[in-house]
């Protein structure tokens, strides 16, 4: 059957249909170098973050002659000093090629690189953030991110080997794989939505809500690793052509103003940005429950969360509560595309849930009030 959401997207659209080469397999990570030479390139700088360069030697080892050097010093929301010293090490050696291995941070910094110097990126993901799909980059200057889209960024090629991932530790497994959930949540909602985009959604969310739990009790399960992938990837890809909204804007607002975990920080928001939307995208959400196989969406994202460990307060995850008033002016400071429109009351109230935790209520509780 054909879900709501995508009957909703093919009302009246417009699709472009980005192409990346994917290879996807237990042990693909060995064809590293083919890829790399695939798409014309001799000097591959290889960027990972200081957690990941174990990895990043054993990727150079692969890469043998076409290893031109090794950036292991990738930081979160790439900070601009991070960007130029990841450019300045480009430019040393003269890298025609990025190859960025690790989570969001790592492929951040590559893409940072891309934007300077277009040279193609090969990406092996480590986590489920899903960055590895989508042409969107981010920069952080003065406290600040600013983000934008830029073909250049996108990785032309993505390795998915489930068995780079046995090693992400379950809290980090839940909450990144809530992450890739919340591109999908959005993506159904988007007011650009393709019949397409809402169909990689709707697969993405029945895959990580099959996955997660899973991988979060038995780490080295590669089906249940590949299945997480398989909807990593799907999310990310619904991400590089819906536009986000209240969810993702609200979590980049508080991440850029208190510091906060990127993956964590969404785990937290996305059941409460979701009821925030409960009511004016119904067919959304029947989308989401269905894929949960719940009935509600915003409790079912809620109860995932809890049984997969990911963090559900604000406050587990270092936001002070002085800080919720701000929160909740940066969050309508700027006006952008959401379901419902966006008021500072109501999403006060919101980080007043996400703070505390607390489940919450079911769309048809908020609906008889
Ligand atoms: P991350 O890349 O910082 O990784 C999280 C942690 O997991 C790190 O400590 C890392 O060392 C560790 N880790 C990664 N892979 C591991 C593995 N296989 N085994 C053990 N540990 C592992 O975090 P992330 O959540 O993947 O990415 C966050 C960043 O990505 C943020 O800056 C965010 O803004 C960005 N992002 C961008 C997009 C986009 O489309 N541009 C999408 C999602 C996230």
């Amino acid at each position: 059957m054909v879900p709501g959401s995508v009957r909703d997207a093919m009302r009246s659209f417009v699709h472009t249909q980005p192409s990346t080469r994917v290879v996807f397999g237990t042990g693909t990570f060995d064809r590293l170098a083919d890829e790399v030479r695939r798409v014309g390139a001799r000097r591959a700088l290889v960027v990972s973050t200081p957690g990941r360069h174990q990895l990043a030697d054993e990727a150079g080892r692969g890469l043998g002659v076409l290893l031109a050097g090794l950036f292991t010093e990738a930081m979160m929301h790439v900070p601009i000093e991070n960007a130029r010293a990841a450019r300045e090490a480009a430019a040393r050696v003269d890298a025609d090629c990025a190859v960025a291995i690790g989570g969001g941070s790592a492929i951040g910094v590559a893409k940072a690189i891309a934007l300077e110097r277009t040279l193609p990126i090969v990406a092996v993901p480590t986590t489920y953030s899903g960055s590895e799909m989508t042409p969107i980059y981010g920069l952080t200057e003065g406290g600040v991110k600013r983000s934008g889209r830029d073909v250049r960024v996108r990785p032309g090629t993505v390795l998915y080997d489930p068995a780079l991932t046995v090693s992400l530790p379950p809290r980090v497994s839940g909450s990144s794989g809530m992450n890739a959930i919340a591109h999908a949540v959005e993506a159904l909602y988007a007011a650009d939505a393709t019949p397409i985009s809402s169909l990689l959604a709707a697969e993405a969310i029945g895959a990580l809500a099959r996955s997660l739990p899973v991988v979060v009790k038995a780490p080295a399960n590669l089906d249940g690793r590949a299945d997480a992938l398989y909807g990593a990837w799907l999310a990310g890809s619904a991400l590089a052509i819906a536009s986000m909204s209240l969810h993702h804007k609200l979590c980049h607002a508080l991440a850029g103003a208190f510091n906060l975990p990127h993956a964590e920080l969404h785990a937290v928001v996305l059941p409460h940005a979701t009821a925030f939307n409960a009511e004016a995208a119904p067919e959304a959400m029947r989308t989401i429950a269905e894929a949960l196989h719940v009935p509600d969406a915003a409790q079912g994202l809620y109860d995932l969360a809890v049984a997969i460990g990911a963090p559900l307060s604000l406050e587990e995850i270092g936001m002070p509560e002085d800080g919720l008033d701000f929160a909740a002016q940066l969050a309508v400071r700027n006006p952008y595309d959401d379901p419902r429109p966006i008021d500072q009351g109501g999403v006060r109230a919101l980080l007043d849930d996400a703070y505390y935790g607390r489940r919450p209520a079911a769309a048809a509780a908020l609906r008889a009030r």
